[in-house]
């Protein structure tokens, strides 16, 4: 039986990691055992920095490259001592390499991908050579073998394309002349037919490990993270999120494509072509199942698996009255983007062909409205067409899996859900293999957005209510006391997840983003900051979660005066104060008006009556 398993930058961060890496390995029951690690947690971005710092000239880069020489040291000196170490040596000899590569980017001032390539790669010859010392000096006999005398790939530096045939032949007959039961590669790192350093792109060391997974045959390839497993979201944005248990390759490949860094989108094919299971585990929680990523397995009943999405994305829109006549449109914008190495993340095009919309990557926006705008110049000094309009500060956000093709509705609910949080959607698309609808929306939305779409798809059972509640009187305090009271009858019986997230009286207020604890909430509000209305209403827009409540117990007309602009931001209104729907009835038309249009609910029925359905009766 032969494994592979890929240690990522924070499971080799430090001493007490890679102990736990060791353990992990040792208990890895196999005949051969291929372990591929990433530079040291920080580093590959530590030396981007030193890099950029000395091509600009700044002299610092020598103390960032002291520190990264520090962090090293540090880590074999813990491990085991400096004295009589090997990867002390390399060590010394590297950062002397570093310094010489960068003195030059720092007299020259210019910095080439090949040159980012060289300078990055030692994060990962360094991790493997102190890793591997640290292994042998454990008593788990082990080969350190540089990957770059393995994999190769042309000269497409930053994200070099591996030339299988060659690297494949020189794997199989390296690991054919080795005995050994242990090995431990640099992932990431690679190098042209000539010799010259390349790499595999960020992230890259998942991709080393499953192409040597792949030419090993090997049976089950490991991905070792910081996380038990490939989330249903990222597990950043969304608290709620949980780990997927299995998923097949097609739904993990989409979900990496569209953002779950957890896994490098490479990755996949190589294993996927020789059926080899991919296991996402945590180093930190080793006895955690994690995800298993595989063949697709048709009995399961979810038809979404995942919720992910892109940042920093641009709108890019090409539209003009003269686009119905123009030949081919759609494929001159593809050979212009593809000539100038740009790709699409999304495209869409409306059936009136009057306009073809794209999402970019922030980056390559300015390339992409440049290019398109000479390749159609004639079209559009004929006023054919409009110049290429560019939007920035966009994301693209996608539900994901294999079995939405068969479920209806599922769109629908994906976009209520948004519309009703107010998410404004810019363009649509689902992917021909319906494994993906995506949507394009504002990059400030996303949290919201997620969120909000997880509760719909995963979380069914309860609904959360984000209430921002003015006033602390009588009414008010025996508002919130009734809160805690019936916190467990809202839960079981309402499915409802109640939270305060603000509380403002005359006097003072508060806000808390995860929600006030509301047994002592009143010297919290004592202990807040001075009452402030406006800001108040300007921090419920500004963390802009989803069902958001503004609940009003005061008779105070200030407070009556800001319904419209929650209303109008698709905030809900619930209010025992009279003023605004007995002043004038043109004002409490408006404020229906605005309740109907937006879709917040806003409910008075306590305004008389003390909370006896009078009105409604
Ligand atoms: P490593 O250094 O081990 O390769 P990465 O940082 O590349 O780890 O990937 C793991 C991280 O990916 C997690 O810590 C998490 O923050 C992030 N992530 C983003 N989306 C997801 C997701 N859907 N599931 C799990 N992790 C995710
Ligand atoms: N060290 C590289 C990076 O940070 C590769 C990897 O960790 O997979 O991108
Ligand atoms: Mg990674």
């Amino acid at each position: 039986m032969v494994k592979v398993l890929k240690f990522g930058g924070t499971s080799v961060a430090d001493s007490k990691a890679i102990q736990q890496v060791a353990k992990i390995v040792k208990q890895t029951d196999a005949d051969r055992v291929v372990v591929v690690v990433s530079a040291v947690g920080g580093v590959t971005n530590a030396l981007l920095r030193l890099s950029e710092k000395a091509a600009s000239q700044d002299k610092d880069y020598l103390k960032d490259l002291e520190a990264i020489g520090k962090t090293h040291s540090d880590l074999i000196e813990s491990l085991m001592g400096l004295t009589d170490s090997n990867s002390a040596l390399i060590l010394e000899e590297s950062i002397g390499e570093i310094a010489a590569v960068a003195e030059g980017v720092y007299l020259t001032g210019e910095l080439t991908a090949r040159i980012k390539d060289k300078i990055t790669s030692f994060g990962e010859r360094l991790s493997a050579a102190i890793i591997g010392e640290y292994f042998n000096k454990t008593g788990l006999e082990t080969r350190i073998k540089d990957s770059r005398e393995l994999l190769i790939t042309d000269n497409n530096f930053g994200k070099g394309l591996v030339d299988f045939e060659e690297s494949g032949a020189r794997i199989l007959s390296y690991f054919k002349d080795n005995a050994n039961r242990v090995f431990i590669l640099p992932g990431f790192i690679a190098a042209t037919a000539n010799g010259e350093i390349t790499t595999l792109g960020r992230g890259g060391s998942d991709y080393t490990a499953a192409i040597l997974a792949h030419y090993l045959d090997a049976d089950e390839l490991e991905i070792w993270t910081d996380v038990s497993g490939m989330f249903t979201a990222n597990p950043n944005l969304v608290k709620q999120a949980k780990s997927i248990e299995s998923i097949s390759y097609e739904e993990a490949m989409e979900l990496s494509h569209f953002g779950a860094k957890v896994i490098f989108p490479p990755t996949i094919q190589p294993a996927l072509q020789k059926s080899i299971p991919i296991r996402i585990r945590n180093t930190f929680e080793p006895e955690a199942r994690g995800t298993w990523i595989g063949k697709s397995n048709e009995q399961r009943k979810k038809a979404v698996r995942g919720i992910t999405y892109i940042p920093d994305i641009s709108l890019v829109t090409l539209e003009g009255p003269g686009m119905i006549g123009i030949p081919g449109i759609a494929k001159r914008i593809f050979e212009v983007l593809t000539q100038a190495d740009i790709s699409v993340a999304l495209i869409t095009q409306a059936s009136s062909e009057h306009s073809v919309c794209m999402g970019i990557a922030e980056a390559d926006a300015g390339l992409a409205e440049s290019e398109l705008n000479k390749a159609f110049s004639q079209e559009i000094r004929l006023n054919l067409l409009k110049p290429t309009l560019v939007e920035h500060d966009h994301a693209i956000i996608a539900l994901v899996g294999d079995l939405m093709k068969s479920h209806q509705g599922l769109s629908g609910r994906m976009f209520s859900t948004l519309g009703k949080n107010n998410v404004n959607i810019r363009a649509i698309a689902q992917g021909a293999s319906e494994r993906n609808i995506s949507a394009v929306i504002a990059r400030d939305d996303v949290k919201k957005a997620l969120n909000a779409l997880h509760e719909t798809f995963f979380e069914v059972k309860r609904k959360q209510l984000n209430l921002f509640v003015v006033g602390a009187g009588n009414v008010g305090s025996r508002f919130l006391d009734l809160l805690v009271q019936q916190d467990s009858y809202l839960k079981k019986v309402l499915k409802l997840q109640v939270r305060v997230i603000g509380l403002i009286n005359s006097r003072t207020m508060v806000v808390q983003e995860g929600g006030i604890d509301l047994k002592n909430w009143s010297d919290q509000l004592a202990n807040g900051t001075k009452a402030n209305l406006t800001d108040f209403q300007e921090k419920i827009s500004q963390l802009n979660l989803r069902n958001s409540v503004l609940v009003d117990n005061t008779a105070n007309e200030e407070v009556a005066g800001i319904y419209a602009s929650l209303l109008g931001k698709n905030i809900a209104v619930v209010t025992c104060n009279k003023i605004a729907c007995s002043s004038d009835y043109s004002a409490y038309q408006e404020l229906t008006r605005l309740a109907s249009e937006y879709q917040a609910p806003f409910l008075f029925e306590t305004n008389v009556g003390a909370g006896l359905p009078v009105i409604d009766t």
